[in-house]
């Protein structure tokens, strides 16, 4: 792997890498192929890195239509590896492999998981899914590639978590942020925080509000909760994460371009504005991603970061293009309520956003849980602050509403805390 020093390694390997995919996507894949001709764009027409913006995009619907080998761009014998996405709605999505890439793959979720100091000495308990989802088989190969000692527990089945927190001394845990909060609410329920050992979380895949993670580094009695990102059409988790500074995440921009662009208009969004995240890889064999639209949403983080590394930033996911809700012809990401609810004392990290329609009008529900030690008597305060907050930062009024603590669903998987019921 090159070293990375500056802005301009950068560029050179993403030019090199962009004109060698979509070359090799159009030469190779009749998807592609069809995509470009219809664009009217040749490979050659990408001379410099602007000229990504005469690419077609490709989206989730895209890869559906391909099943079960959507943008296969290899012979099929180069194929080592499929895995495919959860998919809540008919079938899933199935992403192909070649050797090459899934070594790809493990060295840039290794250079993630030393960024987030993990070595030789560390215990790492891997509680995420494995099987056809891309976490377990990732997070297992890229913990042992950085020789430190894999525990592959999988998800869920908190006694045997716990056992394992207390009799293995593990020092990071592998998670979704929802069962983090989940086991750091079991281990102070069973008075285990002075048995354990956990320094470091590593949680992907979920937005999480400061609330949460204050309170899962306060119950776990750990000192760093890195966020790892991840998408199985991007080989899986691992492609970004941040460093021990916590000001960002750090993407591997030597492997993907990533722009951000506003969902509606698909225009780069301004310095510093959310947009939906579009990535293009540079060297992926098996099943290339040319304008991939991912729906997670965004903002790019400009300047240099304290620990120094050359690799951009981009702020923690922040929703999904596809959550946005439009109220009142405002357009609201649920990330931005997440952040004022974040900055409230007195109040749990569990909301539940409920949109209605009554007498053709919008109305917005925001449930709220009370803190576990908070008093009720507090609660016309507090709901006045977060309505006072909503109104000056998002320009919208809503009905607050605080609920004893526990009141609200949780989860292992990720949690649904948007429902709009128009
Ligand atoms: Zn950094």
């Amino acid at each position: 792997m090159e070293e990375i020093k500056d802005q301009k390694d950068i560029e050179r390997i993403q030019l090199e890498g962009l004109k060698w995919t979509v070359r090799h996507a159009y030469e190779n894949c009749p998807f592609y192929k069809k995509q470009f001709d219809k664009a009217g764009v040749k490979p050659e027409d990408i001379k410099t890195l602007d000229d990504i913006k005469r690419l077609p995009f490709t989206e989730a619907d895209d890869l559906r239509e391909g099943y079960p080998f959507p943008l296969l761009s290899v012979p099929e014998e180069k194929v080592v590896r499929i895995h495919a996405s959860s998919g809540t709605t008919g079938k899933k999505k199935i992403l192909s492999y070649t050797q090459k890439d899934i070594d790809d793959w493990i060295t840039f979720f290794a250079r993630a998981l030393k960024m987030a100091g993990i070595g030789p000495k560390d215990r790492v308990q891997i509680a995420v899914g494995y099987g056809l989802w891309t976490a377990g088989a990732g997070f297992q190969a890229a913990v042992e590639r950085v020789g430190a000692m894999a525990i592959p527990v999988g998800p869920g089945n908190l006694d045997l978590q716990c056992q394992f927190l207390v009799d293995l001394q593990s020092t990071c845990i592998c998670c979704t942020s929802s069962m983090a909060l989940l086991l750091g609410e079991e281990v102070k329920r069973r008075g285990l925080r002075d048995k354990i050992n956990v320094k470091t979380v590593i949680q992907g895949s979920e937005r999480c509000s400061e609330a949460m993670r204050k309170a899962i580094l306060d119950h776990l009695g750990a000192e760093h909760l890195f966020d790892i990102t991840g998408l199985t059409e991007l080989y899986g988790p691992g492609p970004g994460i941040d460093c021990k500074y916590h000001q960002g995440i750090h993407y591997w921009a030597d492997y993907y371009i990533l722009e951000l662009l506003d969902p509606e208009t698909f225009e780069p969004v301004k310095e510093g504005e959310i947009g939906e995240m579009v990535v293009t890889t540079l060297k992926k064999e098996a099943s290339p991603l040319i304008r991939y639209r991912t729906r997670d949403l965004t903002r790019k983080i400009s300047g240099p970061c304290p620990c120094g590394s050359a690799f951009p930033r981009h702020d923690r996911i922040l929703g999904r293009s596809d959550d946005m809700i439009i109220f009142r012809g405002v357009n609201i990401y649920p990330g931005q309520i997440d952040e004022i609810l974040s900055e409230i004392d007195g109040i749990s990290s569990e909301y539940n956003i409920i949109v209605e329609r009554r007498d053709a009008k919008d109305f917005m529900i925001i449930k709220v849980e009370r803190d576990s030690a908070g008093d009720p008597a507090w609660d016309d305060d507090i709901k006045a602050k977060i309505q006072k907050e909503i109104k000056s930062k998002v320009m919208i009024s809503a009905d607050v509403q605080i609920v004893d603590y526990g009141a609200l669903p949780r989860s292992e998987r990720k949690s649904k805390r948007i429902f709009d019921n128009r």
